[in-house]
């Protein structure tokens, strides 16, 4: 069956927010209290296991998830090997972990991952947009001895499915493309393996870093459109990082659609995330600050499209003036109109 077909078949289950089941003849069932599986939940994890061709769990939100994943497959001494220009949430999680014995390196994900415990890969970082050669660097990484961990956050399993190149594990911030609704704060990992899902639930239900069944919920009704939302997102993404390549006033545009040749490998679509730069940071908050349609605020992957300046939380692992794009549903030309109202105010 497609994914589309798969997606938007059936039913979103009704929203069963108990937190217990009576047992069946005296025997807990399936559901029998909240922390360790919830309907709405296990059905949010059987649909994105499916696209993901793997055995998903879902957490309280991006950061839980990695978290648990960490603290479950790692041991005090291990060295975490991070693509630098992605997610800086993920460095400043493992550097809070480094307390607890966790060491961290970042690396250039387009060469060759270093020796390290666990490999991290993000592809079309964020918000650098880099993209690593997975076939190459995940075959590089296992020889190494690592466990290899894709977050696929930006792309979805619509776009790319790391597991087929030989992850062992797949993480999403579900909050972005996922939900895709800036309404509901999610987080999944898909182990390539049962028994390392069977380690992650017992792990996630010993520590209670559970999702909830209402964002869980806005999470399958978000995916009902996943495959149209990223299709479309996608399409507007490129189509502004050509126009923006070409405005004045913008020095770079980051975005894999561009000709990035190891991402035209894996995807000939790249997602709705894009970054370019403008002269300064002064010149970023103009542009911020001029803003009539894109909200000016933080995340990504949601239908409506939102920039914002990215030095004020990552400092010097960003050029000054790098502004982080996320293309949503708004017409094209709309979103055109509002880029260039902000960006020509830069000479007005
Ligand atoms: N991974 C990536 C690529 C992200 O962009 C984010 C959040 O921005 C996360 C993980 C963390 O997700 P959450 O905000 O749901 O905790």
């Amino acid at each position: 069956m497609k994914r589309e077909t798969e997606l938007a078949r059936g039913q979103v289950p009704g929203l069963d927010r108990a937190t217990i089941h009576p047992f069946v003849d005296a025997t807990p069932g399936p559901f029998f209290y909240q922390r360790m599986a919830h309907p709405v939940g296990a059905e949010a994890e059987r649909l994105i296991g499916e696209l993901e061709g793997g055995h998903a769990l879902l957490f309280s939100s991006g950061s839980a998830a990695t978290t648990a994943l960490l603290l479950a497959i790692l041991a005090p001494g291990a060295t975490v090997a991070v693509a630098g220009g992605g997610y800086y949430g993920t460095v400043g999680l493992i550097r809070e972990l480094s307390r607890w014995g966790l060491e961290i390196e970042e690396f250039d994900q387009t060469g060759e991952p270093p020796d390290a415990d666990l490999v991290w890969f993000e592809p079309c970082s964020n918000p650098m947009l880099t993209f690593p050669d997975l076939d190459v660097a995940i075959g590089q990484a296992h020889a190494a001895g690592a466990i290899v961990v894709v977050d696929n956050t930006v792309l979805s399993p619509i776009l790319l499915r790391p597991l087929e190149f030989g992850a062992d594990f797949v993480l999403h911030s579900a909050t972005k493309i996922l939900a895709g609704h800036h309404d509901a704060l999610m987080g999944v990992v898909t182990c390539a393996r049962a028994e390392d899902q069977a380690r992650l639930h017992a792990f996630r239900t010993a520590t209670g870093i559970v999702a909830a069944p209402d964002p869980a919920w806005l999470t399958l009704r978000g995916m009902k459109t996943l495959a149209l939302r990223v299709e479309r997102q996608s399409a507007g993404a490129l189509e502004l990082a050509r126009r923006l390549a070409a405005h004045p006033e913008v020095e770079h545009v980051r975005y894999p659609g561009l000709g990035d040749p190891i991402a035209e490998k894996y995807v000939d679509t790249f997602g709705p995330l894009l970054s370019f730069d403008v002269a300064d940071a002064e010149a970023a908050a103009r542009v911020e600050g001029s803003l009539e349609l894109i909200e000016n605020a933080t995340s990504l992957g949601g239908v409506a499209s939102t920039l914002e300046a990215r030095e004020r939380y990552e400092g010097s692992r960003v050029p000054p003036g790098l502004l982080r794009l996320s293309v949503g549903l708004e017409d094209v030309d709309d979103l055109w109109a509002d880029l260039t109202q902000a960006l020509d105010r830069q000479t007005a």
